[in-house]
């Protein structure tokens, strides 16, 4: 099959079309042909290369796969050759306490396809059959693979972490990041407010219409003087971050007293400088989220079904023109998800 691959780190030059083999479906495996792929920006540590992660060249990117069962692999249980199908977009071991407790994205083999093991960046994919969620009818390729990973990631952060009540005042940074326009929508589910960043005045209108209750552009405004001025002082009950950095640290500013805040990713450091005396003397909970159960996948699936989730696609590109896909991604000039077809 035709797979855009890597065969070394390095900037977006190293992806590279190729011819590579595939072979057959394995035992309780589901082939999948591959329709749209949605960008991450784990696609681009990969790329670029993580600490301790090995990868087996060729290799493929892309966690958030939407398409159609082509080959069913010997004793698979799910998925009806021709069936239109979202893929959940890790594996784990399955027999381990965590993942017989639901809890698979702490088991110990948990691997995000495209990072520890072959992604969606190519014509087929073969997939556990535990990995298939169906595509609800009327919604398309690109649609689907916008979902499962931002889906996944912000559920987690909204109902199992931060577990966000009615009426609750919600920040969430960076409106426009994937995880970000599905946050926003599960915190309106939940009955929360949502107080969300962003940088410029049009990815303030697209929050608003994702439904943010207020939006602040950091680029004018400072998002702690403003949330408190929201808040009559009081701070917001929950952060919801994968920013990092200096933005992290000045959340902790923004918290009211006994608040939480939840971090799943750290694209601007992973080393804030953060005033302790203000975490344990307000006592605010820091919490960390990554992923989550497929189960919760399913959980939301009714949501996703009814429209109340709705994906959130910048632009649709051809998966053979990702080196500029990647830019376009690094140059966070996208709101919501760049997806590529195939
Ligand atoms: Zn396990």
């Amino acid at each position: 099959m035709q797979a855009m691959v890597l065969r070394r780190h390095g900037g977006p030059e190293v992806l590279e079309r190729e011819e590579v083999d595939l072979p057959d479906p394995g035992p309780r495996e589901v082939q999948v042909r591959v329709h749209a792929v949605a960008m991450n920006h784990m696609d681009l540590w990969v790329r670029r290369g993580l600490p301790h992660l090995k990868l087996e060249y060729p290799h493929r990117l892309g966690c958030d796969i939407a398409g159609v069962v082509e080959k069913l692999g010997p004793g698979a249980r799910a998925g009806k050759v021709g069936e239109r199908v979202m893929v959940q977009p890790a594996i784990s071991c399955g027999v381990c306490q965590a993942c017989l407790s639901g809890r698979d994205n702490l088991c110990r083999g948990y691997h995000i396809l495209g990072e520890s093991t072959q992604g969606g960046y190519g014509e087929l994919i073969n997939v556990p059959d535990t990995n298939l969620l169906p595509i609800p009818d009327g919604m398309s390729f690109t649609d689907a693979a916008a979902l499962p990973l931002c889906t996944l990631t912000a559920w987690q952060m909204v109902f199992r972490k931060a577990k966000v009540q009615p009426g609750e005042n919600v920040l969430v940074h960076a409106a426009g990041s994937g995880v970000s326009s599905i946050a926003i929508q599960l915190v309106k589910i939940a009955g929360g407010k949502v107080i969300a960043t962003t940088g410029t005045d049009e990815k303030a209108e697209k929050a608003k219409e994702l439904g943010a209750d207020h939006v602040i552009n950091y680029s004018k405004q400072d998002f702690v003087a403003e949330v408190k001025a929201l808040t009559n002082k009081r701070g917001v009950d929950v952060v919801l971050d994968h920013v990092g950095g200096d933005v992290f640290a000045k959340s902790v500013y923004a918290t009211a007293w006994g608040g939480r805040i939840v971090t799943c990713g750290a694209t601007a450091g992973p080393s804030p400088q953060i005033d302790l005396r203000h975490v344990f003397f307000r006592q605010i909970e820091i919490l960390g989220s990554t992923m989550g159960s497929k189960g919760d996948l399913l959980a939301a699936l009714p949501h996703i079904q009814s429209g109340a989730i709705k994906p959130v696609v910048d632009r649709v590109m051809s998966l053979w023109d990702a080196r500029q896909a990647h830019e376009l991604l690094e140059g966070r000039k996208a709101f919501g998800k760049i997806v590529l077809t195939v």
